[in-house]
């Protein structure tokens, strides 16, 4: 599979297995002369920091001070051998670090550090001005620091946030509006710890939408109203881990609703997430490849590139998709026209037969009725005739007696009285 997320580390820059661990390692010290930080490079533990001096001496002659807020002490040794990254440590005993600051406040200095660092050597803002944390943004009785703000020769200026603290959508949008208003591009990294830094729930990657990864993605982070927020106003959200200089961007591998059933490997997209998922996944690369998109504003991340070529293949594939299923509908709703016609045609040939057959029914009826009628003429006409014939007959025929009359027996002559025939 392509993975265009992947160019694998760059020469020199950190390994993307370490990415967002949550390495305390203190890498930055306040010289005592210049009142500057300085970086300790990885790997350097043991090396120079300039010609003829070694981190080591400098830690020796007490140069390198403790950089912390409310601890300002100089480092003890350098921490250079075994697994871990080559950092400064104070002597045991000396010093700690348990100034209610907690981890946050570090690793909020280093991406200060980092990301000032990186912007001086950021090829998009060559020959511009940068402030580390010591120049307002002034706009209509308002103002804010930014962390790092960059600013052009000829005045337009990109302010860089590294936003370690809770903050709401509102709060964020209100932020965003102001510098909006001032005319400053602001570029939001969020940090890798924190309410900002909510590792997924197994529940929520079994959604859909971010069932599909890719093998380098370092890890999947919740989406808190801020994230959405942020994604709503099409920025999506960065987050940056200074120890090891790389940038998390928050994304997704969605497969696209129309030609889903297809299955096709070019139905998926690398996108940011879209703005109602509970979560996303973090595609990191090394800070050194991410450049400022001044046009747009944003940070530009290796990342970021594929999303920007993945919405356009995105976009293509649904209007095509759409386009298909247009034709589709067409040719159905053709045919069910053609099935309607069709089908009216037939109901019109039934409705035709059956008023054919009502007809020949109703003259086989009217005829049958004819008939009776004749033969009740004729019947009527016969009994007239016979009427007739009875009227012309003697009366005594015409009307016959009703009762028969009996001749009587002929009384029976007493038994005293002889017989006597009639004559
Ligand atoms: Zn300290």
């Amino acid at each position: 599979m392509d993975t265009p997320t992947s160019p694998g580390p760059a020469p020199g820059g950190p390994p993307r297995a370490r990415a967002f661990t949550q390495d305390t390692a203190q890498v930055l010290a306040l010289d005592k002369t210049t009142g500057t930080l300085r970086y300790l490079p990885a790997g350097e533990g043991n090396g120079e920091t300039e010609a003829g001096v070694t981190w080591r001496s400098l830690i020796a002659r007490g140069m390198l001070l403790c950089p912390m807020p409310g601890c300002g002490a100089p480092f003890g040794r350098v921490v250079a051998g075994g697994a871990r990254r080559h950092h400064f440590a104070h002597r045991p005993g000396t010093a700690d670090h348990d100034h209610g600051t907690g981890p946050e406040t570090l690793w909020h200095l280093n991406a200060k550090d980092v990301l000032h660092r990186w912007a001086a050597t950021c090829p998009q803002l060559a020959g511009w001005t940068l402030h580390l944390d010591d120049t307002r943004v002034l706009c209509q009785d308002d103002w804010r620091r930014p962390d790092v703000l960059a600013v052009s020769p000829d005045g337009a200026r990109v302010a860089f946030e590294a936003q370690y603290s809770e903050l709401t959508g509102t709060a964020w949008k209100a932020r965003h509006d102001f510098y909006a208003r001032a005319k400053v591009a602001d570029i939001w990294l969020l940090a890798h710890h924190g309410p900002q830094w909510r590792p997924a729930t197994p529940r929520q990657l079994r959604r859909e939408e971010l069932a599909l990864h890719e093998s380098a993605w370092v890890a999947a982070i919740q989406l808190s109203g801020l994230h959405q927020t942020m994604l709503r106003h099409g920025v999506t959200p960065l987050w940056l881990d200074p120890s090891t200089q790389m940038i998390g961007t928050a994304t997704t591998r969605i497969r696209s609703r129309h030609t889903r059933a297809r299955l096709e490997e070019d139905a998926a997209y690398t996108l940011p997430p879209g703005r109602a998922f509970p979560a996303c996944h973090l595609a990191a690369d090394p800070l050194e490849q991410c450049v400022v998109d001044l046009a747009a504003g944003q940070l530009l991340t290796p990342a970021g590139r594929v999303h920007h070529r993945d919405r356009e293949r995105f976009e293509a594939g649904e209007k095509a998709a759409l386009e298909r299923a247009a034709l589709l509908q067409a040719r159905r709703d053709a045919e069910h026209k053609a099935r309607t016609l069709r089908r009216r045609a037939a109901e019109q040939d039934k409705r035709r037969a059956s008023a054919a057959r009502a007809a020949e029914e109703q003259q086989a009826q009217q005829r049958r009725e004819q008939e009776q009628r004749q033969r009740r003429e004729q019947e009527e006409a016969q009994e007239r005739a016979a009427a007739e014939a009875r009227q012309k007959l003697p009366l005594v025929r015409q009307f016959p007696p009703v009762f028969e009359h009996e001749t009587p027996a002929p009384a029976r002559r007493p038994w005293w009285k002889p017989w006597r025939r009639r004559a």
